[in-house]
């Protein structure tokens, strides 16, 4: 499952650099979450870095892209490979 950014960010520009896939990058007014490049950290870390970091909570599950753990390594191995 990807991951979204809600319009309650605050642009503190802490989460892009925490990004394994550099799946975060700045939008028209807030911080966005490329679904395509985010593998919810499948394949680098143990938890969403993103999550871990930002400071208002704004980075939930989106539950439109539902994906299982198999799926997210499997995009984790394209992205490796494009990478
Ligand atoms: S969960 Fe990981 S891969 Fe997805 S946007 Fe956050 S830091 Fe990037
Ligand atoms: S860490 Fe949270 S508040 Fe800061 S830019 Fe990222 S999504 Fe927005």
């Amino acid at each position: 499952m990807a991951l979204m950014i809600t319009d309650e960010c605050i642009n503190c520009d802490v989460c892009e650099p925490e990004c394994p896939n550099n799946a975060i990058s700045q939008g028209e007014e807030i911080y966005q979450i490329n679904p395509d490049l985010c593998t919810q950290c499948v394949g680098h870390y143990d938890e969403p870095q993103c999550q871990q970091v930002c400071p208002v909570d704004c980075i939930p599950f989106d539950p439109d892209r539902v994906e299982d753990h198999d799926q997210l390594y499997k995009k984790y191995l394209v992205i490796s490979v494009k990478a």
